[in-house]
Order: C-alpha cells, then structure tokens, then sequence
C-alpha cells in the first residue's frame, strides 16, 4: 500500500498504554503498520499488570510482574517496537478496589506529574503523535482511564496529535472480543457508538496474524480459545481511533475510513466515575 518500503522512516510515535497486552489488543495492527512503514514507535507501558488473574502456572520463584514483562518484550518486538519504557506504576485493580489508592497505583497518581515523563519521552524521541486510550478508558477500567489522562495532557503538554484508542461497540455486537469480558469484569460500557469513531484502520491477512500472535504471547492473560482464528478478523480486524485536532501521521497509514472530521464528535464524558 506504501509506493516505497519506509515512507514514515524518520518519524516516530509514542503508543502509552496501561498494562501489558493492551497494546496488542487495541492497537497491534497500528504499531505493526507504522513499523512497517518505516516509523520509529515508543511502547510505554505504565503498569505491569500484577493484578491480572494468570492462567498459567509460573515457574518457581518467578513473580506475575516478571513473567508479564517477558510477555510484554515478545509482544512489543512482534509488533515492531523499537523501544519499551515501563513507567513503573503499580497497577491499580477494578473499579472500588482497595488497590485504586495504593500509593503507586497508576490510579492515583497525579496525572500530571505522569504526564511531565511522558513530555520528556516525547521530545527526547521528537515523537509527533501519541497514542492513549479514550477518556472512558475503553471500559472503564481505573488505569485505562489514568493512561487517557496522562497522554491527553501530555498531548497538551508537547503540542503533539493526540490519537485516542476506542472500539466500536456497534461493529462488535457481531463479534466475541477480550473487552466484553473486561467490561463486563468493571461494571462499565466499552468502546463508543461508530459514529463517533473518526478512524479506523483495516488489518491486511498479514498483520491479523501477526496481532493474534502478539496477543497470544501474553499467555498469562489470554487463553488461546479466547482468540480463536475463525473469528479473530471479525473482532480484532479493526482499530478505531479518536483523533484530537488535525490529521497526522495515523492518517497517512493505509485502509483508514475517516467518518469525521475532528473530535466534536468525541464520546461524552459521562459514567465513568473518577478512579480515586
Ligand atoms: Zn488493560
């Protein structure tokens, strides 16, 4: 789709997300895509996700943290990430969860002492965009939420495009995906209507595949009959984004559908109440 092999070489973008396996399941076809065209992309990672329930057996004396970091590095080189930062806080639970107000939860940080990191990241790299949840927190978990926060304001910070991770709740009536099972765990709604979605990127063949894998590395986390392949394009072939501002680099990836123009059309902040 690209008329040479790294017409993005040059540039970068910093992809934030809350916990390992995020960043394959909300946005492995973008990340590859970019990759793939040349840009250099930044994975941070803020928690390491020791709150997630594990579905296999860890090796003696290995701890959650550990073995989710390791799955995190598989997943983040199948998608072509050229750096991970982990920021280190701690993850903060489901909604009401005495862990929210743990002194390192992600959840109670102060967004925008957070978001002061996330800046330097930016201009020690010269990202030009970023990439963060939308301001539901896709399904309201408390550190989805905190990761919205802290890139909107280090998107205000920098001055840098600001791409919000969404799911089209309409298109994914029709499909079984990991976020249902997530929201139903929060007690919240996920994604947004598709009207209010203003991008949304198409895997190839190729990149589905490479996003199956990466979301099957995280093996502590997802069961591989969780993602079977028969009906892994209908619920994962798809990411949508809320753009902030003007098109940037995420435009110019190939196979996106824009259906508006800017975020007027951005989900209303409602029902999510603030993690504490
Ligand atoms: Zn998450």
């Amino acid at each position: 789709m690209f008329s040479n092999s790294s017409p993005l070489s040059g540039r970068t973008v910093l992809v934030l997300h809350a916990h390992p396996d995020d960043e394959a399941i909300f946005t492995g076809v973008t990340m590859r895509r970019l990759a793939d065209a040349g840009a250099r992309v930044v994975l941070v990672t803020a928690t390491l996700g020791e709150l997630g329930e594990v579905y296999v057996p860890l090796a003696p004396g290995e701890t959650m943290a550990q073995r989710r970091v390791a799955e995190l590095e598989q997943a983040a080189g199948l998608l072509g990430a050229q750096r991970l930062v982990l920021l280190g806080q701690r993850d903060s639970g489901l909604p009401g969860a005495a862990d929210n107000v743990h002194p390192d939860a992600l959840a109670a940080a102060d967004p925008d002492r957070v978001a002061r990191r996330i800046a330097a990241l930016i201009e020690e790299e010269g990202a030009e965009a970023i990439v963060h949840d939308d301001d539901r927190g896709i399904y309201g978990h408390p550190d989805h939420v905190a990761a919205h926060r802290i890139g909107a304001a280090a998107a205000r910070l920098t001055g840098i495009a600001g791409y919000q991770s969404t799911v089209d709740r309409d298109h994914l009536q029709a499909a079984t995906h990991l976020v249902q099972a997530a929201a139903r765990a929060t007690g919240m709604e996920y994604g947004i209507p598709g009207d209010d979605v203003t991008l949304r990127l198409a895997a190839t063949p190729a990149e589905l595949e490479v996003k199956r894998a990466a979301i099957a590395a995280h093996a502590s986390q997802v069961s591989p009959a969780a993602i079977p392949v028969a009906d892994f394009d209908r619920a994962y072939g798809s990411e949508w984004f809320v753009r902030d501002g003007v098109p940037g680099i995420l435009d110019e990836l190939g196979d996106v559908t824009t259906t508006a123009s800017t975020t007027s059309a951005a989900p209303v902040a409602a029902a999510v109440p603030a993690p504490v």
